[in-house]
């Protein structure tokens, strides 16, 4: 059995555990193991600054900023939620849109979305995965969730803005799924099961 250990850009303890059973869940291999480690299990404590222009870009900020540091194959994700009618938004800015918490993330896409019908709800939760396996080698991948932004909050568990976020194929918002329900259909579930796949090509 080979155990090979990945660091995974994230200071989130519940990411990393997510992380590590959707990888395992998909590599298909009895042979291979991955451990993820944290940033807190390597004791990495710099600040990235995440000013990239599209969740691909963020992800490789946080991935290159430190596996420069430790030499360590290390991937990062970051993620959003992109709101057709609002072209897009929030996007990359999904966790600062309002400047305060989840709440009022919350009620500030709700006022934008005001009066809109329910066709024109459309939304869908991205996720971008960048991996630096070496000085010269390094993929991407992506994950995408669609559904449709509720005109109010539904359901208690998960994060974010998953009170609103409608999946039509489960009839429920994700915050009325338990995580192992989300954790079929998310936009990370869906990126973690393409890492998996690609990660193998470069493991030698
Ligand atoms: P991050 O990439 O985990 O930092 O996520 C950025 C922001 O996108 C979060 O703070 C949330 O506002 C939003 N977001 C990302 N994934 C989810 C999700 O699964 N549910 C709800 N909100 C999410």
């Amino acid at each position: 059995m080979k155990n090979i250990k990945i660091v995974f850009a994230s200071g989130n303890e519940h990411k990393k555990s997510e992380m590590k059973l959707l990888i395992n869940k998909n590599l298909n291999s009895d042979d291979l193991k991955i451990e993820i480690l944290s940033l807190k299990d390597i004791g990495f404590t710099d600040e990235i600054i995440e000013n990239g222009k599209t969740f691909e870009e963020n992800a490789e900020i946080k991935a290159r900023a430190v596996f420069d540091k430790t030499d360590m194959m290390c991937f990062a994700d970051d993620s959003g939620l992109c709101v057709d009618y609002l072209n897009g938004a929030p996007g990359i800015y999904s966790a600062r849109y309002s400047g305060g918490d989840d709440e009022a993330n919350i009620n500030k896409l709700l006022d934008e979305l005001k009066s809109l019908p329910n066709e024109k709800r459309t939304a869908h939760f991205y996720c971008a995965l960048y991996c630096v396996v070496s000085k010269d080698e390094s993929f991407c991948v992506s994950g995408k969730c669609e559904g449709i932004i509720l005109s109010s909050k539904n359901g208690a568990n998960g994060f974010g803005y998953d009170p609103v976020f409608y999946y039509p194929p489960m009839f429920k918002t994700f915050a009325q799924m338990t995580s192992d329900e989300k954790n079929k259909f998310s936009h990370r579930a869906m990126a973690a099961e393409q890492f998996a796949k690609k990660v193998v090509e470069y493991i030698k």
